[in-house]
């Protein structure tokens, strides 16, 4: 065994619907303005190449089947949004991966959301900075967990909403996707060689917008549940 100098930070782990097992997480990448409405919404045409930014891992918040998770209200924001996205787990890694093949790379699919501190994001688009300080800060990345390909059968189209203490806040359909699933997957694949483990947060529809400390917000997909997260 590797003699570490100290204990190295364990795997971040989802839970699996219907599994005792658990999908080790490797990395977290997430497509940028995919829906055309939210692009408008952000100032964009929603007619761009798709983009891609990351979390770390240990951003997520792992939330259990049927519990509330607890988002601590992150530091040096004061304006806390919520993106809520279907988020694709990749079960066998690729180069290079086409169109057609690429619903063969997928393990499952949860629901996250994509947490943002908007002010801090906008400061470093005008600035021309990286947005690590807007969407890489700790819990942001609240996940429930995996629902596998093998139960749901591929998606490409279903309901995604999320409400926000009862009111509902976003509500768009993922056959609204600019790039879908798979154009996705081998896009990014052409970037970074895609590996089992990862996942990829899809994008957001419209209607994203701020949080304060207290709210319960509830995201839903069709066929997978929901995801619930109180911001603490
Ligand atoms: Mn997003």
């Amino acid at each position: 065994m590797t003699n570490f100098v100290f204990a190295p930070t364990e795997t971040v782990a989802l839970p699996i619907v219907g599994s005792v097992q658990k999908f080790p997480v490797r990395r977290v990448y997430c497509v940028g303005r995919n829906y055309v409405e939210h692009a408008k919404e952000m100032g964009f045409t929603g007619r761009e190449d798709p983009f891609f930014f990351n979390k770390p891992a240990d951003a997520l918040l792992v939330i259990e089947d049927g519990t509330t998770g607890e988002m601590p209200y992150p530091p040096k924001t004061q304006d806390l949004h919520h993106e809520m996205e279907l988020v694709v787990a990749i079960g066998r890694g690729g180069r290079d991966i086409s169109v057609e093949e690429a619903n063969e790379h997928v393990f499952g699919y949860a629901l996250g959301l994509d947490m943002t501190r908007r002010d801090l994001q906008g400061e470093a688009k005008k600035l021309g900075r990286p947005w690590e300080v807007g969407k890489a800060f700790d819990f942001a990345g609240p996940i429930g967990p995996i629902h596998p390909v093998s139960k749901t059968g591929v998606l490409s189209q279903g309901a995604i909403s999320l409400d926000v203490n009862g009111e509902q806040r976003q509500n768009s359909d993922l056959e609204k996707l600019i790039w879908s699933i798979p154009e996705s997957i081998a896009y990014l694949s052409g970037l970074f060689e895609l590996k089992a483990g990862d996942l990829i947060f899809t994008g957001t529809p419209e209607g994203v917008a701020a949080v304060q400390k207290g709210d319960h917000l509830v995201g839903r997909f069709s066929g997978l549940g929901e995801l619930s997260v109180k911001i603490v």
